[in-house]
């Protein structure tokens, strides 16, 4: 036997790229399938095969709009989040003229829609962050004034998991009237939500993060929000995203978002993960702040390294990792948000994202110190950044 393809067949697979998508559970795909083949009638019919997926659409929308504190009618449900981002910010300033608040550090769904409108004459603040990561709160109360149509900053970060403090932004946001959303992509299940207590207007979210199916998300809309539609054609989702609705992907979502994500279990592991690479690899640094983090995500700088290296040696060993956020992982720009948060080139160069779910295990982490440093020790050797 050619002993290469024994080598690869036994070459441990360890994922560690869940903040740009996740393993669907068996349970979630199980639940899909039958709206394949067999409910497959569409929810708007008023014969049999239409209501029976009318009722079941009524009863995802219920769970997901329970585990958010939201009104079933509160929730619509779209292609994932980057399209709730389009249509929470895009809905909102639709034919109205003034600002829009934002940060420097938002997901490109939401950075980029800002960009377009900021051509289409919106004025766009893009607030700073602290060396930590943080928005800051005083700067955001002073750009609010009575032209700003929506803040936008989001829940936890998908680059370095830096969770924001959005209770407090929802009440600031609420006392001066002015709407505001937050991508929770990256927060949701792993962090309560709760769009009452918290004064959310606008929340979007993904079902591929939290191990349920791609191409499905949601939008919590307020009610009264006076939302505008991006889509005509229909009158699916309260009119709000026209089209016959992705009925298997909404099974999906709800399927995942009932699920216990595990949280204390994945936050130890990456505890184990951070403090192991510190302790066994020197001049490392963990990015963003330690303690208001999500529990899954590790970014980590390597002085003298290029990022880009590191994903490839580590590939070969089986194990999959991120530099900066996936979208950008085809160019070598430095990540937008290291840069807001005041790193310079060679650090944003040399970072790392490893990001954990439920399906991790102790024995993929040990596999990662094992091999990491070596990986590491021999790029230092040949590195030109020295
Ligand atoms: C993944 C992600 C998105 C995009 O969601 P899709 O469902 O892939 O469109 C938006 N915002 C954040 C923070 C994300 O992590």
């Amino acid at each position: 036997m050619n002993p290469l393809k024994k080598r690869s067949r036994k070459m441990r697979k360890v994922y560690l790229d869940n903040g740009a998508t996740t393993r669907v559970d068996e349970r979630v795909a199980k639940a899909m399938l039958p709206y394949f083949t067999k409910y497959y009638g569409n929810a708007s019919s008023i014969h049999q095969f239409g209501s029976k997926v009318e009722e079941d659409l009524k009863k995802a929308r219920e769970t997901i709009a329970k585990e958010i504190n939201a009104e079933a009618d509160e929730i619509i449900f779209t292609s994932g989040g980057t399209e709730s981002d389009n249509l929470a910010i895009k809905g909102i300033v639709e034919g109205k003229k003034g600002k829009i608040i934002t940060s420097k550090i938002e997901h490109p769904a939401v950075l980029e829609t800002c960009k377009y409108l900021e051509k289409k004459g919106y004025e766009v603040k893009y607030l700073d962050v602290d060396r930590e990561g943080f928005v800051k709160l005083k700067d955001l109360e002073k750009e609010i004034d009575k032209n700003t149509l929506i803040v936008s900053i989001m829940h936890a970060n998908n680059e370095i998991g830096v969770i924001q403090d959005i209770a407090k932004i929802g009440e600031i946001c609420r006392k001066k009237k002015v709407v505001f959303h937050t991508d929770a992509v990256q927060s949701f299940k792993k962090i309560k939500i709760d769009v009452k207590k918290m004064n959310l207007d606008l929340v979007s979210l993904s079902a591929h993060k939290i191990n349920g199916p791609k191409g499905i998300g949601a939008l919590y809309v307020r009610e009264g929000l006076g939302l505008k539609p991006l889509f005509h054609g229909g009158h699916q989702e309260f009119g709000l995203r026209v089209g016959t609705e992705n009925i298997a992907g909404i099974i999906g979502f709800a399927e995942a978002v009932k699920l216990q994500m595990d949280v204390e279990k994945i936050k130890k592991l990456r505890d184990k993960l951070i403090g192991g690479i510190l302790k066994k690899i020197p001049n490392t640094k963990l990015n963003g702040s330690r303690e208001k983090r999500i529990c899954n995500n590790a970014n980590i700088s390597f002085e003298n390294v290029e990022g880009e290296s590191i994903l490839m040696h580590l590939d070969f060993k089986g194990i999959a990792v991120s530099t900066g956020s996936a979208c950008m992982a085809k160019d070598l720009k430095p990540s937008h948000v290291l840069t807001a948060m005041g790193l310079n080139m060679k650090e944003c160069h040399g970072s790392i994202r490893f990001s954990l779910d439920k399906f991790s295990t102790e024995e993929d982490v040990n596999y990662l110190l094992d091999v990491l440093p070596d990986i590491i020790k021999k790029l230092r050797e040949i590195s030109p950044l020295k």
